[in-house]
Formats: C-alpha cells, structure tokens, sequence
C-alpha cells in the first residue's frame, strides 16, 4: 500500500475550512492533486452532496469517465456509507481518512457502519488507511459543530 502524503490531506483540510465545515475531501493520482471539494450539503439544498461524492462527480466530470482507478480518495472523516460505496463504484484504490466514524459520532449523527466493512462486502477492494492528521481533523469537527 502506498503512503500517504500529508499534504493532500491538507489540502482537503484546508478546502473543508474554506467552506466552514469538518468534511472535505481531494482526489490525487501519485501526488498530484486533481480536485478537492467540501461538504455543500447545506448550500445546494443536497443531502447527497458529501465532500467525497462532490470530489468524485467532479473529477469523473472531468476525466468524462466512471472509473476512477489508478486515484486515490483522501477524506478528512472516514467515508459515510453512501460515500465509501461511491468510492467503490468509482473503483479508487486507495483511500486515506483523518478520524474514524466513531470520532465523528461523538460530535454530529452518522450512520454506524464502517468503510472497511463495506469493503468487505464489495466487488471492487479499495486500499483503506485510518488516522492520517487525524488530530487537525478532529479539531475540524470540534471548530464547525
Ligand atoms: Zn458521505
């Protein structure tokens, strides 16, 4: 499995606070980042609009293709159900999360059932690492709610 490179991670660190919220996420190829997006959830009235779901539209936009392999997925909170399956459907290899899903229990509602589990259920295995600037990811959660 590759390693994850902070920096990227820090640039969906910064893209979330940009947008006054703990959830941002980037998509990179080696390191190389090609979009970052945050949570709009709010803004566009979109219950589905995720920083990872809005990061995954964007670069399949972009590239004018579904499968996104050969990406890697960087998220500041452990993807959500809907997110880790879009994850799956887009066929990332790898993805790389701040704090967990119970981190973020202790602060707002999410769905109890974690990225590795679903990953276990799929067709497609994405490559999965926890706890990457964990810490300022937290602090994200503890700054917005
Ligand atoms: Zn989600």
């Amino acid at each position: 499995m590759q390693k994850p490179n902070p920096d990227i991670m820090r640039a969906a660190i910064e893209v979330a606070e940009a947008n006054q919220t703990p959830f941002g996420a980037a998509l990179s190829m080696g390191n190389e980042i090609f979009v970052t997006a945050a949570n709009q959830t709010k803004e566009l009235f979109d219950p589905t609009a995720h920083a990872e779901i809005m990061a995954i539209r964007k670069l399949a936009d972009h590239l004018k293709r579904t499968n996104l392999s050969g990406f890697t997925l960087y998220t500041t909170c452990e993807p959500c159900p809907m997110c880790m399956s879009a994850a799956i459907w887009a066929k990332v290899d790898t993805l790389f999360y701040g704090c967990s899903i119970p981190d973020i229990r202790v602060f707002t509602n999410q769905i109890d059932m974690r990225a590795e589990k679903l990953n276990t259920k799929s067709f497609h295995r994405v490559a999965i690492q926890g706890n990457v600037l964990k810490s300022e990811c937290i602090n994200l959660l503890k700054k917005f709610y």
